[in-house]
């Protein structure tokens, strides 16, 4: 097996990534500072990064070894081969594939902002699904819910994830600009100057009583997005992991 170093997380190199899959990668992996993205054999990349050997079984049984279950609220986020526990509402994602497998603070931000905000029947849409992993979660809590990514290369893995969770959501390629309201529920994991520029499409598409989860944001940009929530009449909270921050607002 073939490893591909690049330095950076899921978060910044979010627009390299399906180049690596289009060059063949088998799946990626974050560690500190670096993604991982597994190849059968070496191929010429045009990104900056190292190339590392590693011997077929031992990656996949070391992988497999190491990933653990993740909790996130009343979620834990599991792997086709763990074990579900009891206590918990299981949230089933194959790992490595697309974003969104409960190993980022961003994703577990959102996960625990759902969990009680969610009503029985709501309307909820996901944007910049990846995995599926928050539209899923909505459904467990009873919504309806839609998950929407432009890459139309993670559509089929989310429909696969809510297939293996035994929920019905459906799961579009596209944009928010594209989708009508309005939702009762709209949650985002993308970046702090995209929610910028979405405010308007947000505040055009909430229920009145809605509510806007809005995650991917480093501390660093938050003030940007509280600008833009304030300006658009949102009263919002606040929460935060590391050095990302979610933002919980209502119209
Ligand atoms: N929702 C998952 C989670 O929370 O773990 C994945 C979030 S991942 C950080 C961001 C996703 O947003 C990527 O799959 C990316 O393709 C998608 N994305 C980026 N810009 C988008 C846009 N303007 N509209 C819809 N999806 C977008």
């Amino acid at each position: 097996m073939q490893v591909f170093r690049l330095k950076g997380s899921f978060q910044t190199l979010d627009p390299l990534l399906p180049l690596l899959f289009d060059h063949g990668a088998r799946g990626l992996e974050e560690k500190e500072g670096e993604v991982w993205a597994y190849f059968p054999e070496r191929v010429d990349l045009p990104l900056e990064g190292e190339w590392l050997t590693l011997p077929d079984e031992d990656w996949l049984s070391a992988w497999k070894r190491d990933l653990k279950p993740v909790e996130a609220g009343p979620f834990l986020v599991l792997a086709p081969w763990h074990q579900a526990q009891e206590g918990f509402i299981p949230l089933v994602i194959e790992p490595g594939m697309a974003f969104g497998t409960g190993h980022h603070e961003t994703t577990r931000l959102a996960l625990r902002a759902l969990a009680g905000r969610v009503r029985e029947g709501a309307r909820v849409l996901d944007l910049g699904t990846g995995s599926g992993i928050l539209a899923i979660a909505a459904a467990k809590l009873g919504a309806r819910a839609m998950g929407v990514d432009i890459d139309p290369s993670v559509i089929p893995l989310a429909r696969e994830n809510a297939r293996r969770n035994g929920v019905e959501v459906e799961f579009l390629e596209g944009s928010l600009e594209a989708l009508e309201g309005p939702f009762d529920l709209i949650v985002a994991n993308l970046f702090a100057e995209l929610h910028q520029a979405l405010m308007p499409a947000y505040a055009a598409r909430l229920a009145p009583g809605g509510v806007l989860l809005l995650t991917g944001i480093l501390r660093s940009k938050a003030d940007g997005v509280e600008e833009a929530l304030r300006a658009w009449g949102f009263s919002f909270q606040r929460e935060a992991e590391g050095e990302w921050v979610l933002y919980a607002a209502t119209p």
